[in-house]
């Protein structure tokens, strides 16, 4: 597997706003996620337990599926493994004024870690860096489905995917079964989502709310739907007590951005915005 990265960030920038044509890749199939969010990474327990330790919590968001053969919370059917509901939990992605494919600088929703000047991870080298991050795009060379890498050649034309046999070692290759506790978690506690999953299904999910999901994660049992009531309370107090600087870039990004696929200022301005709230900083491409 090879892969011409310079200049793209497909995977990690939710880029319809920009595409030519429409895609709605991820809303294929029997269960449709609450979220409107396009190339969510799903995190395996060892990277929510490593982003708590990091204190970076705040960065976590979670993905529930609209499923009726699920549980109904709030009146909304989600997804559930033994009646408790299922859900994913990826990186938060603020809209950032970002310059993809050549691009004049736009308003995109981008992963919470995507350095929109250089558009480089600023996790790539940290104990943090996302399982499914390291594997990209082998997943789907592995299971023959299209990449985003192919997405963005054919809409952008360029060589994106210079080598296209899969990697022999996929760490966080899961599925099905495998992937329960692991990449698939339960909320062990229905009762405590009152209010929550309406929330997600709006799009204003509080603090307090990604917290719980973080918590439910990181207490999980591989292969089983168990969650240790012990370890999610601690890890819930520590959720809670997140104030990252992604966190606080992501509040201001909000604030500061227009719509999607509008025009944003240049995307220099992220050195305020997340280098001097202590963003690590990228190396760029020289080189
Ligand atoms: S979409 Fe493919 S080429 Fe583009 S940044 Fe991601 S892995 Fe690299
Ligand atoms: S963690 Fe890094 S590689 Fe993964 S989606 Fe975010 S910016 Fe991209």
């Amino acid at each position: 597997m090879e892969v011409n990265c310079e200049g793209c960030a497909g995977c990690c920038i939710d880029w319809r706003a920009v595409a030519p044509d429409p895609s709605d890749h991820e809303r294929r199939g029997p269960r449709e996620p609450l979220d409107d969010v396009h190339n969510l990474v799903p995190l395996t327990r060892d990277d929510a337990r490593a982003f708590l330790d990091a204190g970076l919590a705040d960065a976590l968001t979670p993905r529930l599926w609209r499923d009726e053969s699920g549980v109904e919370v709030d009146g909304v059917p989600v997804s559930a493994v033994d009646g408790r509901p299922a859900f994913f939990l990826g990186l938060r992605k603020p809209p950032k004024p970002v310059a993809p494919f050549e691009a004049d600088p736009t308003w995109l929703p981008t992963c919470v870690f995507l350095d929109p000047t250089t558009l480089q991870c600023r996790i790539h080298d940290a104990d943090t860096y996302p399982e499914e991050c390291a594997d990209y795009p082998g997943h789907n060379l592995a299971l023959e489905e299209e990449t985003e890498c192919e997405r963005v050649e054919a809409a952008f034309g360029g060589d994106r995917l210079l080598d296209d046999e899969p990697p022999e070692d996929l760490r966080g290759f899961l599925l099905g079964p495998q992937a329960l506790g692991q990449k698939v978690f339960v909320f062990p506690d229905p009762d405590r989502l009152d209010g929550v999953v309406a929330r997600a299904e709006s799009g204003d999910l509080t603090a307090d709310d990604r917290a719980l999901f973080v918590a439910a994660a990181v207490a999980a049992a591989p292969g089983t739907t168990t969650v240790d009531r012990d370890r999610f309370e601690s890890a819930l107090a520590t959720a809670r007590e997140a104030d990252s600087w992604a966190g606080r870039a992501t509040a201001d990004w909000t604030d500061r951005a227009g719509e999607a696929g509008t025009p944003a200022p240049d995307p220099s301005l992220a050195e305020r915005v997340e280098g001097d709230r202590g963003a690590p900083e990228t190396p760029g491409w020289d080189g």
